[in-house]
């Protein structure tokens, strides 16, 4: 059976600057190549779960502009389910400003606009696609009450829930969503700013893990860039290294990541192999430019895989 996604989130549109460095406070850089591409984190993760061959059912808001249409027809287009991705007259669609660096490194400043009136109505409205689903896949680009309720919902009918908490969230997390949550997996700054824990090294990586499991969350898998990912169960602990690559655009990394782990647990993939997969769609993404143009096919991962001699 097809595995069956949900991604409850944003949709934006990227406005991307290939710069020589990235911009200090009050600095102008004189950058080179401008592009725009389709992204926001909801987005990111729902292209990347129906590349890697998931059925894929979005559920978000975007303005009543060409830019929210444009947004539509992109993830029809990709084969996702877009028919729940409302369009609301009263503001405008998503944007995010993205400078990237030669070395792939990169800033974003989003402004979320209609991203914030996706409403737990218009989450109620898609329950029976959420719970027909493998996994509900969530990020925090949408209001925080809206996510709950996603989360919420999704649990009380037994599907699995995997939480990208990016961007890192201003307040703590209420227990009440770590409690919903299958999967957290945060990156290196987000699960600092979740634990209080700096993510330098293997050992504080299992601290920060152990302390997301204490808040009721049942497994934890923290993003470490190149390096790979560090993954805890209430009975396990794994770093899992990621694969050697040229890194030519960082930008949503953690979107393929997120898409691929969703996929391989829809598919139900244990955990640690789960992440491996999630690693290599993280590394084919990054020798690529923009959002959801790098997202990889599953051939294409398992292709990475197979030339390093993994098996996945
Ligand atoms: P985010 O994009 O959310 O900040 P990361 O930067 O940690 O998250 O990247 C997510 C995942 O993508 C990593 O866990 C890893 O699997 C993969 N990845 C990221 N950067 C690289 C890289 N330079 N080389 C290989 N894999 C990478």
């Amino acid at each position: 059976m097809k595995p069956r996604v949900t991604v409850v989130g944003s949709l934006n549109t990227d406005l991307v600057i290939k710069s020589p460095k990235l911009p200090k406070v009050g600095e102008t850089v004189l950058g080179g190549e401008f592009a725009t591409f389709p992204g926001g984190k909801g987005a990111n993760q729902a292209v990347a779960a129906a590349r890697l061959g998931a059925d894929v059912v979005m559920v978000g808001c975007v303005g009543s502009d060409a830019f929210g249409q444009r947004l539509r027809e992109g993830l029809a287009a990709a084969g996702i389910r877009a028919d729940r991705v409302r369009v609301a007259p009263e503001a405008p669609s998503g944007f995010a400003l993205i400078t990237v660096d030669p070395s792939g490194r990169n800033t974003i400043v989003a402004a979320p606009g209609a991203n914030f009136h996706l409403s737990r109505e218009d989450v109620l409205a898609a329950r029976e696609e959420i719970f027909a689903s493998h996994v509900l896949l969530l990020q925090l680009e949408v209001p925080l009450d809206v996510v709950m309720y996603a989360a919420r919902l999704a649990r009380s009918r037994d599907v699995r829930v995997v939480l990208d908490p990016a961007p890192a969230p201003a307040q703590p997390l209420p227990g009440e969503l770590y409690q919903a949550v299958s999967v957290i997996n945060p990156n290196e700054v987000e699960a600092k700013v979740l634990t209080g824990i700096p993510v330098s090294d293997e050992r504080r990586a299992d601290s920060a893990a152990r302390r997301l499991l204490g808040l009721g969350c049942e497994a934890a898998v923290i993003k470490l860039g190149a390096r790979g990912a560090f993954l805890a169960t209430a009975s396990t602990s794994e770093y899992i290294p990621g694969i050697a690559v040229t890194a030519l655009d960082t930008t949503a990394a953690g979107d393929a990541f997120a898409g691929a782990l969703a996929v391989a647990l829809a598919e139900g993939t244990d955990l640690p192999a789960a992440v491996q997969f999630a690693n290599a769609a993280g590394a084919v993404s990054v020798t690529r430019m923009g959002a959801q143009p790098s997202m990889p096919t599953r051939d294409e991962v398992l292709a990475l895989a197979r030339s390093r001699g993994l098996a996945i």
